[in-house]
Formats: C-alpha cells, sequence, structure tokens
C-alpha cells in the first residue's frame, strides 16, 4: 500500500508510538483481527533511557504474546533479590518472589532489545501496517471534538503534513505524548514526574543477582540504583521528583556523578569502573496523578497515561498491561458495535475499569511508601532493623509479595513492630 492508500484507508486502530505500550495494544488488536496503523517517529531497534528491569507484570504480557523465549537470544542478567541501602549505610537483602511461572523474579535487558522483540513482532504482523520516522503533531477530532485520526510528518526526508482515519486512536507516545497534548490534557504534575537519569558502567564491583537501591540525600523520596545486566555491565541511575528539582535540587546527572565519585557507600564499587556511553535522561509520569485515560474515539495508556508506579520508577509492565487492558476494550467495543466510528466513550469503560482494578491499588500503595520514602529517619529505621530483626525483614519480604501488605505502612502497629527491640 502506498502512502496515499494508508492515507485514504479507515483503519479499526491507529496506535501512536510503538514502545511496550503502543506494541502491547498493536498486537492484541491485531491477534483479533483488527486492522492497526502504528505511527513511530524513530527507527527501530531505538534505545530508550531506562534501568532495564523487566519484571513479573512485563514477563507475563510477553508470555501472552508468545515471545518470552525470544529473550534467550539476547544478554541479560537474572533478578533474584533487592538490596536496600539506608541513608545510613545500613544494608539488607531481601529475595523478591520469583515471577509466575520462573524460578527468579525477572531480568535486567537493555530496552534497544526488549522493545524490538515487541516492535519485530508487530512488523511480522499481516494486520498491522508500520510507519517509522513518523511524527505525530496532533489528532484529527469531528465537529463534535471526538478522535478520528492524527496528523504529522516524516522525520526524515519529505516532511509535507499526512494524515491517517481510525475508529480509535491510541495515544502510546509515552511521557511527552503528543496525542494527550493534542487531546488537551494536562500533564502530569511535577509532584507527580520524576525526573530520571541513567548510564552504563563496566567493571562495577560487588555485582550479584540482586538489584540495589540505594536511599541517598538529595534524591529521597527517590533512589539511586545500581542493575547488573549479567554482562559484567551495571545499569546505573536516579531520579528526583521533578518538584524538587523546581525548587532548586541539583541536576540528577551531577548528582549521579557525584555520588559515584564521592558517596561512602557507593564510590569504593567503582574504583575499576568505567563508564560506557553517555548518561541519558528522561521523566518519568507516577500513577500517583490519576490522568483521564479515555475520551471520544481515543485512548492513552503507559507513560502517555501517567501509569509509572511511584514508587519504583517501573513502567513498562503498566505500558503492557494497559496496552493489553485497552486492546480488549476496544475489541469487545466493536463487537458491540461493529460500525462505530469513532468508537464512543460509553462503549470503552472497561478500559479505566480494568487500570483501576488491576493497576491503581498498587501504585496508590506504592504511592504510600514514596511519601514515607520521603523521611531519613524512617528509612533508616526500617531498614536498620529489617537488616538485624527476622520480623522486621519478613515485613519488607511480604511488602514485596503482596501490595496489600504495602499498606500496612499506615498503620500504627506497623511503626510500632518497627521500634520495638
Ligand atoms: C531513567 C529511567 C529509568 C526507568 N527504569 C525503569 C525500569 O527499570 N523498569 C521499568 O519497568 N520501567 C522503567 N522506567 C519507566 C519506563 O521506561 C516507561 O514506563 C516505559 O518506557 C513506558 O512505555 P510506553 O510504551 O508507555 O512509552 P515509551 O517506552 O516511552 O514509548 C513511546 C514510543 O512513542 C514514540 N513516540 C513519541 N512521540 C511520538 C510521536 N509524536 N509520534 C510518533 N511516535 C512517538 C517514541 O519514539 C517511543 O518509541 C524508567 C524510566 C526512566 C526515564
Amino acid at each position: 500500500m502506498d502512502s496515499a492508500q494508508q492515507s485514504e484507508k479507515l483503519y479499526d486502530a491507529i496506535v501512536v508510538g510503538a514502545g511496550p505500550g503502543g506494541s502491547a495494544s498493536a498486537l492484541f488488536l491485531a491477534n483479533a483481527g483488527k486492522s492497526v496503523l502504528v505511527l513511530e517517529k524513530s527507527r527501530f531497534p531505538r534505545e530508550k533511557v531506562c534501568g532495564d528491569a523487566f519484571s513479573g507484570k512485563s514477563i507475563g504480557v510477553m508470555r501472552d504474546l508468545g515471545l518470552l523465549s525470544q529473550i534467550e537470544k539476547h544478554s541479560f542478567g537474572i533478578v533474584r533479590c533487592v538490596t536496600m541501602i539506608s541513608p545510613n549505610g545500613k544494608r539488607v537483602t531481601v529475595p523478591f518472589p520469583p515471577a509466575k511461572g520462573m524460578e527468579f523474579a525477572g531480568y535486567t535487558i537493555a530496552r534497544i532489545d526488549t522493545d524490538n522483540i515487541f516492535f519485530q513482532e508487530v512488523l511480522r504482523h499481516r494486520n498491522i501496517t508500520v510507519l517509522q520516522n513518523f511524527q505525530v503533531q496532533s489528532v484529527l477530532k469531528n465537529g463534535l471534538g471526538a478522535a478520528i485520526g492524527v496528523e504529522g510528518a516524516s522525520t526524515a526526508g519529505a516532511r509535507e503534513k499526512q494524515s491517517f482515519k481510525a475508529r480509535i486512536v491510541v495515544g502510546a507516545d509515552g511521557a511527552a505524548s503528543a496525542v494527550s497534548r493534542s487531546l488537551g490534557l494536562p500533564n502530569s504534575p511535577l509532584a507527580h514526574v520524576y525526573s530520571a537519569v541513567r548510564g552504563y558502567w563496566k567493571g562495577v564491583s560487588g555485582l550479584s543477582d540482586s538489584i540495589e537501591l540505594y536511599f541517598i540525600d538529595g534524591v529521597l523520596p527517590g533512589y539511586l540504583w545500581i542493575f547488573p545486566m549479567g554482562n559484567g555491565m551495571a545499569n546505573v541511575g536516579l531520579g528526583i521528583l521533578s518538584s524538587d528539582l523546581q525548587k532548586g535540587g541539583r541536576h540528577p546527572a551531577a548528582v549521579l556523578t557525584d555520588a559515584i565519585a564521592n558517596h561512602p557507600a557507593i564510590k569504593d564499587r567503582f574504583a575499576s569502573a568505567q563508564q560506557v556511553g553517555k548518561i541519558g535522561g528522561w521523566s518519568i509520569p507516577n500513577g500517583s496523578f490519576k490522568k483521564q485515560n479515555l475520551g471520544e474515539g481515543w485512548v492513552l495508556v503507559g507513560d502517555a497515561a501517567s501509569l509509572v508506579d511511584p514508587f519504583s520508577g517501573e513502567g513498562v509492565g503498566n505500558a503492557l498491561a494497559s496496552g493489553k487492558f485497552a486492546a480488549h476494550a476496544i475489541i469487545s467495543a466493536l463487537e458491540k458495535d461493529k460500525d462505530a466510528n469513532p468508537i464512543p466513550s460509553s462503549l470503552l469503560q472497561d478500559y479505566p475499569k480494568n487500570v483501576d482494578v488491576y493497576l491503581r491499588p498498587e501504585m496508590a500503595n506504592s504511592y504510600k511508601l514514596q511519601r514515607l520514602s520521603r523521611f531519613r529517619f524512617l528509612l533508616n529505621l526500617f531498614i536498620g532493623k529489617a537488616a538485624t530483626k527476622p520480623a522486621a525483614r519478613q515485613m519488607v519480604i511480604d511488602m514485596l509479595a503482596s501490595s496489600d501488605a504495602k499498606k500496612k505502612v499506615e498503620s500504627p502497629l506497623f511503626y510500632l513492630k518497627l521500634l520495638l527491640p
């Protein structure tokens, strides 16, 4: 099909952005026989600034799509534990619960590889048309304000505007979503966004199968992470709340390089390490802000819908899960009315319902943990006790295993148990 024919055609769905959220939406829709146009501004394989942690939730959706075995073709690390280091240098390592059907909790694998596993399947799919190097600039609307397509231009070569039509537009274009902006939706407030940076180092000493979270001054309630990549490399980064930066906090990249050179709990690990490549940065829009995620003829998924876990900063799992939920809602809307154009929000209610039931409770509990993590004395107490007291250590293990256990941070009993000798 040439580009004029692509412009003429009415697709069931246009998916803007081919990251995890967009690829998952496109694949679930296409597997159900829907015609999908995927518009992606870069060219794959492409890098994505990330900590590269790929958890149980992500593994589940990758398995659903029949792609899990492809991880083995790439370099990866296996994660079994998490080590937390308090501001005063106390350290505790606890096992993560294994991912469903696995003997370990998750992987560390570079996003250039994971995202490309999904994207290559998108490219192969007969029901999906893909345009790379195409940047969407705005959403086309009908006289009633409903989304009916998108307009944009190629980022390579001819740059004249081109538009495409569909029954629904899926905004999966990440933290700086052009779809969200064009729909007039507010950005996530700065108190609900991390400004995060990461780089790669080789030769960091003491790497294991544990991801490491250093709660250090100047970063709280965020943390500095060291994630072993399984090939002698480490993904090292940190996230600081954007609202703290606005109040005059130091740039995250400066805090990171300073910590690596000077922090007493960190610098020795990097004594023989070399940085590989540059430090990259990007925003992390947290799910502590409840952003509108559907309207007439449109849905938003993943970072475009502000769905990142506010404590861990993990967003790939929720991007994949929201992409899957959005696709299922669209498929069921078209079962109810196969000619719907644009698909009305009244037929898409399963989407926000599933996000509310399956994703929001965990994000709400993580937000409680995030707010507590602002207090260094609490982190010192909590991690210090977990390092020495089996009952407190078990509390951490329970909190990692169950979202409900995280709720306990609201209970006075939780603090009493911590304070008891
Ligand atoms: C430093 C850092 C560390 C992180 N660490 C982790 C981690 O370890 N584990 C984890 O799970 N999550 C982590 N996250 C969060 C995670 O990266 C995101 O939540 C995840 O990438 C969201 O996926 P997505 O598909 O919604 O968006 P993205 O992955 O951002 O994909 C969006 C896609 O849309 C394309 N696009 C953007 N604009 C347009 C446009 N106008 N037109 C066409 N295409 C467009 C982009 O090129 C991109 O391919 C981290 C984030 C940062 C910044």
